[in-house]
């Protein structure tokens, strides 16, 4: 409890809240119709930038909620590398996600569920271990596991109905 509060520099907030905002987003994206992935990229307790999936709204494959936020603070920082800043995804990252964070230089990834269809962390080409790979930011899986999941289980769920 105490070193989660520390990690929010006397905003109150914790991982906990903060992956709560991923969530949200996560959610917002379903109803947009876009797979239910949220990222929050948070600095010092700030959050510089939330947002979920655009996929299909922005027939950008690359819009991915991890590439948007990085994308999102990066221009408002006017800096590409995102040194002492953390990421909050609903999801395991994928290969492209994976290597937007390491080229971001961003300080920890804390993800959800684990997606070992399309993960590229702890599933698939564990992208952070590869010796090509030159910036591993620390990784914690499981914040928010659940309710990841079972957003992730209703979107595809009704997409078979
Ligand atoms: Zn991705």
């Amino acid at each position: 409890m105490t070193n989660e509060r520390s990690d929010a520099a006397g905003t109150g907030w914790a991982r906990r809240d903060f992956m709560r905002l991923a969530l949200i987003e996560a959610a917002r994206a379903a109803t947009r119709g876009e797979v239910p992935v949220g990222a929050v990229l948070v600095r010092a307790g700030e959050v510089l930038a939330a947002d979920g999936n655009r996929t299909r709204e922005l027939s950008d494959p690359t819009a991915h909620a991890e590439m948007l936020v990085i994308r999102a603070a990066a221009a408002r920082l006017g800096n590409d590398r995102l040194t002492d800043c953390d990421l909050y995804v609903t999801l395991e990252p994928c290969t492209m996600c994976a290597a937007a964070i390491s080229f971001a230089r961003l300080r920890r990834v804390y993800y959800g569920a684990a997606d070992p269809k399309g993960g590229a962390v702890e599933s698939g080409v564990h992208f952070f271990a590869q010796p090509t790979c030159h910036h591993r930011p620390d990784v914690y899986g499981g914040l928010g596991e659940s309710e990841s999941a079972s957003l992730l289980r209703g979107f595809f769920a009704g997409r078979r109905e």
